[in-house]
């Protein structure tokens, strides 16, 4: 199997295109290489919410790493309420991305586990899934959130790599 770009090459890659905005150190990115390009994504949405503040603001990025499965990136951004809620949103896609994303190759994956009572979950491909035998998540990826207004539903949708919101309607709440 060839592989055309060592994990080293896809983050270097990033990082320099991006280093205008990112103060000090750059984390080593503990995640697959089939997730480059959610990462590249990632990136490209914090430059473009970062361009929205009125003076050139560099962040630090705390921790780029795979946790269960799933995309988990932490920076402090000294940012306002508008380009914080941007970033939020570009780490959110991220994440989801991340969760029907193969690890290895980029393909659209979903989320799978080895067998027995302690499983490894990772999510991978059809043509990567030797050794995660057990499919864990059905349908696209999928969590709530809350903010000030309420609680949503998040649906993600790979193909337009977006999210659907649907208010949740508690009728048993105070
Ligand atoms: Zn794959």
């Amino acid at each position: 199997m060839s592989r055309p770009k060592t994990p080293v090459d896809w983050q270097a890659q990033i990082y320099q295109k991006h280093s205008r905005w990112i103060a000090g150190h750059q984390p080593h990115m503990a995640v697959g290489d089939g997730w480059a390009d959610v990462l590249a994504r990632l990136f490209d949405r914090i430059a473009d919410a970062l361009a929205g503040e009125p003076v050139p603001t560099q962040v630090a990025i705390i921790d780029i790493k795979e946790k269960y499965a799933e995309l988990r990136f932490d920076i402090i951004a000294p940012v306002g309420p508008d380009t914080q809620a941007a970033i939020d949103h570009a780490i959110l896609l991220a994440e989801m991305r991340s969760e029907c994303t193969c690890d290895e190759c980029g393909r659209e994956g979903r989320l799978r586990s080895t067998l027995g009572s302690s499983g490894w979950l990772a999510v991978k491909c059809d043509l990567h899934r030797s050794g995660y035998p057990r499919l864990v998540a059905k349908g696209p990826p999928r969590r709530r959130v809350r903010d000030r207004r309420g609680d949503y539903d998040v649906v993600y949708e790979r193909e337009s790599d977006a999210v659907k919101l649907t208010p949740v309607d508690h009728g048993d709440s105070r």
